[in-house]
């Protein structure tokens, strides 16, 4: 099944840019994702196309206009068909790899990107399911911020990536329910969420201007090198994402993952 995004915004050669490029434009010319975008100066009346006004209250900087927003989201669900209707924000919950896994499941996705001050309030209170932002900073429109989610989401598609493989052991991952028993990968990951960072990589040449790989990886022992994998993605949840540690009492198979 294909997804489709419907991105809104008064720059469309960002996303154009974006998608036309890698990873993304193979998912495109496969069929697999189609990306769409609306520009609200097409939906404006005056000579102008003006989207922007002051600010009701005073203050520094413009905000969208609410009838251009509205305008061409009735006009491309009517088109197209409806849409799971995304505000991006700095003010909304943040966006995240489970975040990321939900989208995916969803046929349709808009995406309304804000300028200057942001657009309108009653927009979000009327017209969008959900807002999102992509990390405690601002920037200046949500073009990048859609761009961002849409390359996270649509790589959790099938198809889209050469190797599905890749998926299931990347940092944060999920952990899979085969695995949350004994299994080949060991068991499922004791920090909170089941998430956990990956593994560091290393490729050819085995020696870098005098930096090695760990000899491990060089050795061809599967067994060795699945337990040196399974101790550096504890090792590095532990240390650079305290915030995912479990909480006391340590859990019981902690020991066993971190052994040799
Ligand atoms: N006045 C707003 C505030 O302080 O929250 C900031 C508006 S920002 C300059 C303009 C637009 O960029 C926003 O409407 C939003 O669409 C987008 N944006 C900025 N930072 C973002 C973030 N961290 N995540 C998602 N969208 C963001």
């Amino acid at each position: 099944p294909r997804l489709e995004f419907e991105v809104f915004t008064i720059f469309p050669e960002i996303i154009e840019a974006f998608v036309g490029a890698g990873l993304m434009a193979k998912a495109q010319e496969r069929d697999l994702v189609r990306v769409h975008t609306t520009n609200f100066r097409d939906f404006t009346s005056d000579k102008h196309r003006t989207v922007d006004d002051t600010p009701f209250g005073g203050g520094a900087g413009m905000v969208i206009k609410p009838e251009p927003v509205v305008a061409a989201l009735e006009s491309v669900e009517a088109e197209r068909g409806p849409m799971h209707r995304v505000l991006l924000t700095p003010s909304g919950p943040r966006f995240d790899q489970r975040a990321a896994e939900r989208l995916a499941r969803k046929p349709r996705i808009a995406l309304l990107c804000g300028r200057y001050e942001g657009i309108d309030d009653r927009v979000r209170e009327g017209w969008v399911d959900e807002c999102l932002s992509i990390g405690d900073f601002v920037l200046n429109g949500g073009e990048v911020a859609a761009a961002v989610l849409i390359e996270a989401v649509a790589r959790l598609r099938a198809g889209v990536l050469g190797n599905p493989d890749s998926i299931a052991h990347e940092s944060f991952a999920a952990p899979e329910p085969e695995l949350e028993s004994e299994s080949e990968l060991g068991p499922a990951s004791p920090f909170l969420g089941g998430q956990v960072l990956e593994h560091p990589h290393y490729t050819r040449p085995p020696s870098f201007r005098d930096r090695g790989v760990p000899p491990v990886l060089l050795a061809g022992d599967h067994g060795k090198i699945e337990a040196w994998r399974r101790r550096l993605a504890c090792l590095r949840t532990w240390a650079l994402r305290p915030q995912l540690r479990p909480k006391p009492p340590l859990p019981p198979e902690l020991p066993r993952l971190l052994a040799a």
